[in-house]
């Protein structure tokens, strides 16, 4: 028996009407059973194929003041297709310290309509890009912790090396 979030009709196997539809969708698969027999089908999705894009803050502002017609719908735009699949928009720890220059009344509303229009997806910290791209340049330092790299080859510390462990304390 499965928990059915949305019936799509009788169960092909039980026959039991209005019991069977989908379950949840995980990666690209799409699970439907039937609330009254243990009948579980894994569906096949399309492959996503999702361009990633960077919104600015400068992009934001405008289209949250709504003054200008051209970043209002281009703002719609881009939370139909991301709505859609086809895109997705991350905010980033940038977008949350520049909207701290706000006045305290409009910081949240702002933080919210980024979020909102990012759909909650969110980059990684300004920080750990940093640290990810001096280690893939190839200075030999040893992965951060929990930042998912593989070894780079060499044990020696560098210059660079010793420059990320006084900035970030690794
Ligand atoms: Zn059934």
């Amino acid at each position: 028996m499965a928990l059915v979030s949305y019936i799509i009709g009788a169960c092909p196997s039980c026959g039991t009407p209005e019991s069977y539809g989908n379950v949840m969708v995980g990666g690209n698969t799409l699970s439907r059973g039937c609330l009254h027999c243990k009948h579980w089908d894994r569906i096949p999705l399309p492959e996503l194929r999702k361009k990633v894009i960077y919104l600015d803050q400068f992009f934001f502002s405008h289209a949250f003041r709504g003054k200008h017609r051209m970043f209002v719908e281009a703002q719609k735009r881009i939370t139909n297709l991301a709505l859609a699949q086809q895109i997705v928009a991350p905010y980033s720890n940038l977008h949350e310290d520049e909207s701290q220059l706000w006045t305290e009344a409009q910081r949240a509303p702002l933080l919210n309509f980024i979020k909102q229009t990012s759909l909650g997806h969110k980059f990684s910290y300004e920080y750990e890009v940093k640290d990810r791209q001096i280690h893939y340049r190839g200075v030999g330092c040893p992965p951060p912790p929990g930042g998912g790299l593989e070894e780079s080859g060499t044990s020696e510390k560098g210059p660079l090396c010793r420059l990320r462990s006084t900035l970030y304390g690794r």
